[in-house]
C-alpha cells in the first residue's frame, strides 16, 4: 500500500525528558490508524511532532516519498494536507460557524468566498451541522463544537485527518454524535489517524491499532490481534485497566 506519512527512528525530548523514544511507523493511503496507550505515553506529542507543532529532536517524517524535516520543504503548505481535531475544538469563539469553516480556506488556500462557503456547506451537512451556520461556539454543545471542528478540517481538504482524543472533553451523551461523523469518515476510505481511549470504537473502525507506552511503539497491527490477543505484557495490563 502507499505511504501517505511514514515516521522513522522518531525521537522528542523535552529538557531531559525523554518523550518519544525510536518512534517507527507509517499510515497508508484510505488507512485508519488508531493510536492507544496510557494518559502521559506521548500520543499528542507524536500527532503534534506529525504536523510540526513540535519540533522531532531527531527521526524522519516522510510525507508521500518527501522528508518535510529538510530545511527546503515548505511546512505551511505540507500543514495544509493534514486536518487537526484537537481535544478542545480550539474554534474561533468570535466567529460563527460557517465563519470558522471559511478563514482557513480563504487566508491559506486563497480560495474565494463563494468557493469556501459551498465547501464548508458541503462538510458541515457531513456532520449535521448544516442548520446552526450563524450560531457562535458559545451556544453549541460539545459535541456540535466538535462537529464543526471536524468540519473546518475537513473543508480545507487535507489527505490525512489527525485527531486527538475528540471525545475526551465530552459529556459522556455526546460521544456518541462525534464517533458516528468519524465512522462515516473512515468508512468513506479517509486516512485516518486517531488517538482514542473509546475501545470499541477503535475496535470497529480501524485497520492498525498502534498501543505505545512511554514514548515507544510496544505493539501493533490489527484491531482483533493488538486488543483480543496482544502479544505483550504492557499491552495485555493496559487493556486490563481500560476495558
Ligand atoms: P499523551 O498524549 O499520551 O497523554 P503527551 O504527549 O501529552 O502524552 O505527553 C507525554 C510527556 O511529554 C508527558 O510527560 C508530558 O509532561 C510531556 N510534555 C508534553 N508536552 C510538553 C511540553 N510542551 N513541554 C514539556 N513537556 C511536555
Ligand atoms: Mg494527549
Amino acid at each position: 500500500m502507499e505511504k501517505v506519512i511514514e515516521i522513522k527512528h522518531l525521537n522528542k525530548s523535552f529538557g531531559n525528558n525523554e518523550v518519544l523514544r525510536d518512534v517507527n511507523f507509517s499510515v497508508s493511503k484510505g488507512e485508519v490508524v488508531c493510536l492507544i496507550g496510557s494518559s502521559g505515553s506521548g500520543k499528542s506529542t507524536l500527532l503534534r511532532c506529525i504536523n510540526l507543532l513540535e519540533t522531532p529532536t531527531a527521526g524522519d517524517i516522510i510525507y508521500n516519498g518527501t522528508n518535510i524535516l529538510n530545511d527546503q520543504h515548505d511546512i505551511k503548505r505540507y500543514r495544509t494536507h493534514l486536518g487537526m481535531v484537537f481535544q478542545q475544538f480550539n474554534l474561533f469563539d468570535n466567529h460563527n460557524v460557517l465563519s470558522n469553516c471559511i478563514i482557513g480556506q480563504q487566508k491559506v488556500l486563497k480560495r474565494t468566498k463563494e468557493e469556501a462557503k459551498r465547501n464548508a456547506l458541503n462538510y458541515l451537512s457531513v456532520v449535521g451541522m448544516e442548520k446552526y451556520v450563524n450560531a457562535k461556539p458559545r451556544q453549541l454543545s460539545g459535541g456540535q463544537k466538535q462537529r464543526v471542528a471536524i468540519a473546518r478540517a475537513l473543508s480545507m481538504d487535507p489527505e490525512v485527518m489527525l485527531f486527538d482524543e475528540p471525545t475526551s472533553a465530552l459529556d459522556p451523551e455526546m460521544v456518541g454524535e462525534v464517533l458516528k461523523v468519524m465512522r462515516k469518515l473512515a468508512d468513506e476510505g479517509r486516512t485516518m489517524l486517531i488517538v482514542t481511549h473509546e475501545m470499541e470504537f477503535a475496535r470497529e473502525v480501524s485497520d492498525r491499532i498502534v498501543f505505545m507506552d512511554k514514548g515507544v511503539i510496544v505493539e501493533e497491527g490489527p484491531p482483533e490481534q493488538v486488543l483480543v490477543n496482544p502479544s505483550q505484557e504492557r499491552t495485555k495490563e493496559f487493556l486490563k485497566r481500560t476495558l
